[in-house]
């Protein structure tokens, strides 16, 4: 087969205007969350919830009655400051990938609205979402994504119209990791921000740091990633003494280091000299400054969007619905039930 590897701009999709605002729900696991693009795609603030698990991973059922509890007043809180209901063009919501309870609650939400308003509802895919937002805002057109996330770890490229997974976690997404280790430490979720600042204490206190005696295994399967070995080596330095800020810093080096080689050697088969990070863990220092490091040395560029538009947020599924429903149809409600399941290949690329 020959793929279609012609790099496309994102150019054109800025200066279409859908004559109004693309409201955009999500509520894939943690976070519900309601934001805004206008008719350009520009994105508004979003309105956020985010459960968080006092001891524990996140109980899916237990989130999504958070995310019905919290849904009214983030919608009241929205249409209060920034949004004004007849303004709304049409709701975009999360199909997919997800926790089902958790997708089926922004999917109500969608649906109510969109029936309400009498406007059309655009089902989206989350992983696509953070794609479209980064190349929209960072300015990169057709870039390899490192997508970082709490559940989700992927590399991505676009070949022949679709988003294809050139690599993934064979395991547990890599903010799960370092939110795992960090709960056995004590630490409350999110762990990863403070896995992150206990790591640059070590680095602080020991400028010349050397990973001997804190080797931990490589995560790093043919194209895929693997993190629970890490976690397990990782836990095991604790518990032998090792200081916890060293071991912060270590998986972090081993981590990071994984994902940056897979990413790397994706840009390479895929002839891409753009590197776009998203999901939560792109807010990491560290792993912006890695990637940055790799695609300097390749002659590449390496993006990333605002933190707030890294983490999952309702404006990326605006971004998203405004695409689709400029270039494509909108979802009809036959057709509007959540797949939790959803791969970020199945859905077709129909915008530049
Ligand atoms: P998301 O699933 O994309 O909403 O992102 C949430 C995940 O990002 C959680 O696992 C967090 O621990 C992780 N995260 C957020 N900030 C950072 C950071 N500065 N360093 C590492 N991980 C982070
Ligand atoms: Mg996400």
């Amino acid at each position: 087969m020959v793929l279609d590897v012609r790099a496309p701009s994102c150019e054109a999709n800025r200066s279409r205007d859908v004559g109004g605002i693309v409201l955009g729900i999500e509520s894939t696991a943690h976070t519900f969350s309601i934001g805004w693009v206008d008719g350009l795609g520009v994105p508004g603030q979003s309105k956020s919830a985010f459960v968080r698990p006092v001891e524990g991973g996140i109980h899916p059922r237990e989130a999504a009655d958070h995310h019905a509890e919290k849904a009214g007043g983030i919608l009241a809180d929205l249409l209060n400051e920034d949004v004004d209901l007849k303004d709304i063009k049409a709701i975009a919501f999360s199909q997919g990938p997800g926790l089902g309870p958790c997708l089926r609650i922004g999917a109500s939400v969608a649906r109510s609205l969109a029936i309400q308003l009498d406007v059309p509802l655009v089902g989206v895919n989350h992983c696509v979402a953070h794609i479209e937002v980064g190349r929209e805002r960072c300015g990169c057109d057709d870039p390899v994504l490192l997508y970082a996330s709490g559940g989700n770890t992927q590399v991505i490229a676009r070949l022949d119209g679709r988003y294809r997974v050139l690599g993934e976690t064979l395991d547990i997404g890599i903010g799960n990791m370092l939110d795992k280790f960090a709960r056995e430490q004590g630490i409350p979720f999110p762990g990863g921000p403070k896995v992150e600042q206990l790591a640059q204490e070590w680095l602080a206190e020991n400028p010349n740091a050397s990973l001997n005696g804190l080797e931990l295994p490589y995560a790093v399967q043919g194209m895929d990633l693997a993190f629970s070995g890490l976690l397990n080596a990782a836990l095991n330095l604790v518990k032998k003494g090792v200081p916890l800020a060293a071991v912060c810093w270590s998986l972090q080096e081993h981590a990071f280091a994984a994902c940056v080689e897979v990413a790397e050697r994706a840009m390479a088969h895929a002839g891409k000299q753009e590197l776009l990070l998203g999901g939560g863990v792109a807010c990491n220092e560290r792993l912006r400054n890695m990637c940055h490091i790799m695609t300097e040395s390749r002659e590449g560029t390496s993006h990333v969007p605002v933190k707030s538009l890294c983490i999952d947020n309702g404006s990326m599924i605006a971004t998203l619905g405004r695409l689709q429903l400029l270039w494509g149809a909108p979802t009809n409600l036959n057709d509007s039930a959540v797949r939790q399941d959803l791969r970020t290949d199945e859905t077709p690329i129909l915008w530049n």
